[in-house]
């Protein structure tokens, strides 16, 4: 058996730009790789066998001690505003082994998250535990099925060392499939740490991987900028309408390509609050859900700052012209959300008073500590019972504004409820089902949990009956729940 046989079709042209940003490093081996978890249809769309990448030789690769033919394994360099402080980064226990290019043409990068340290591993260990990884295959294939952009999970592999972090953990590799690894943290690092000549590499570099309808014109920087700021308007908006809450959106954790990147301490919104944070580490309430769009904005500005020299030979110029760049975000983000919470309201034109209807549901979910995800449902199939906020008389209210609103669009009810159907999703990743399912997975090797809930969630706006039992919320708990770093 051959190590090539999966159908690894690799190109490096990340390690053709200048070498300041990355340094050619391999993986460290590991004592014993298992397979925990494969993404089949994942692995087909990339032209990969899933059955060859159960082979031994494949599992090796999974866990780093193999490098598939035409890999290139690199570390990449980036810098980042961590809660708003500047840091030189890199990628600390992650390697890049190249860019698959899949049966449609596409270019993926192929990375493993947990594999040893690199030259910028800081004090870090460069692993990662088994719990934490299997918990960014469970979201980040949840964010997938919910439409929303995102890296996505190929496998998992546990390595057979243990690692130390508040109590003894297995230690596993998780294979990170991307549009690309370059973050705004990547524009910082190229700013700061490099020439112009770099910075201009880079951003030629992202144009034409993630932007290849941008001409060759004098301001292609600008419409760089632009695009960026378009996706991770788009992003965001579609973060905030599901519930979702990144938890640790450092410039770093931004990716340019708009998908999101970097699952960490995240976790879906259950009542609704502007205020929700689980993460353990954001005592300030930094990445709380409400400050997410802010939050993307000053990202963005950051990331405007580094182009400024290839903006414009006149640093006035330029400023200006990311400035209105920047301040076009707040825009692009309304029109998005907005469009997005018509569809969850069965709502098809626009009316200026739509702002003030959703912002007193949102009001009145938030007073009365409405389930988010099961109110839109509830909505959607008309269905009154199980939502305490339906039975008080400002709901009774707005629920007459809302009826009286659909009933002067032209389309029909049934047509509504289709679009509700199709835009509130039945289920999302509830805390509790996660927390469940990498239980039996880490501590009694039960995979059928886990890929019980990968089947739900993979289908979230089916609405079937096999669905409900996903759809209950948690037992009330005196603790709230807490999430933490990607360790
Ligand atoms: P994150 O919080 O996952 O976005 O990581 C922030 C930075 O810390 C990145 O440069 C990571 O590569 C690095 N890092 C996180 N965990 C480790 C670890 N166990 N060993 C080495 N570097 C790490
Ligand atoms: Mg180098
Ligand atoms: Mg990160």
């Amino acid at each position: 058996e051959t190590i090539n046989e999966p159908g690894w079709n690799f190109d490096n042209s990340y390690a053709r730009l200048p070498d300041t940003f990355f340094t050619k490093c391999s993986p460290t081996p590991v004592f014993s790789p298992k397979l925990a978890i494969l993404n089949g249809p994942l692995a087909a769309s990339l032209g990969l066998d899933a059955h060859a990448l159960q082979s031994k030789a494949s599992v090796a690769v999974f866990a780093g001690n193999q490098s598939p033919e035409g890999a290139l394994p690199l570390a990449q360099a980036y810098a980042g505003h961590q809660f708003g402080h500047f840091n030189l980064l890199g990628d600390g226990r992650a390697i890049l082994l190249g860019e698959q290019i899949t049966p449609l043409g596409e270019r993926v990068d192929i990375q493993l998250k947990g594999s040893g340290k690199t030259p910028y591993s800081r004090r870090g260990d460069g692993r990662a535990a088994l719990g934490p990884m299997l918990r960014e295959y469970i979201i980040s294939e949840a964010m997938h099925a919910l439409g929303i952009a995102t890296t996505r999970s190929l496998a998992v592999a546990t390595t057979g060392d243990s690692l130390y972090r508040e109590t003894e953990q297995p230690g596993a590799i998780l294979t990170r499939v991307a549009a690309s690894h370059i973050r705004v943290g990547t524009f910082q690092y190229a700013a700061k740490y490099g020439t112009v000549q770099d910075l201009r590499a880079l951003a030629d570099y992202t144009l034409q991987r993630h932007y290849p309808e941008v001409e060759a014109d004098e301001n292609r920087y600008l419409q760089l900028l632009q695009k960026v700021i378009q996706r991770q308007a788009e992003l965001i908006a579609k973060w905030q309408l599901v519930g979702f809450i990144h938890g640790v959106m450092n410039t770093d954790n931004m990716a340019i390509s708009g998908e999101t990147i970097d699952y960490g301490p995240c976790a879906f919104m259950d009542a609704y609050d502007p205020a929700t944070v689980f993460s353990s580490i954001d005592t300030q309430g930094r990445y709380a859900y409400g400050n997410q769009p802010y939050i993307g904005a000053w990202n963005l500005a950051r990331l405007a700052e580094t182009l400024l020299p290839l903006l414009h030979d006149n640093e006035e110029q330029a400023i200006k012209l990311a400035e209105a760049a920047i301040s076009d975000f707040s825009k692009l983000y309304h029109h998005n959300w907005f469009a997005g919470m018509r569809a969850k309201l069965g709502i098809f034109n626009e009316e200026p008073e739509d702002a003030s209807l959703f912002e007193g549901l949102l009001r009145l979910m938030k007073e009365h500590q409405a389930d988010y995800t099961n109110t839109f449902r509830a909505l959607t199939f008309e269905n009154q019972e199980d939502i305490a906020l339906f039975g008080a008389t400002e709901f009774t209210q707005w629920h007459e504004l809302w009826q009286t609103r659909l009933g002067r669009q032209q389309e029909s009810k049934a047509d509504s409820h289709q679009l509700m159907r199709s835009s509130n999703p039945a289920v999302i990743p509830r805390n509790h089902r996660v927390e469940e399912a990498l239980e039996a997975a880490v501590e009694d090797g039960d995979y059928s949990v886990m890929t019980r809930l990968l089947e739900v969630l993979a289908s979230p706006f089916e609405h079937s009956p096999e669905q409900a039992e996903y759809t209950a919320l948690p037992a009330q708990t005196s603790r709230p729940y807490q999430t933490f770093c990607g360790t």
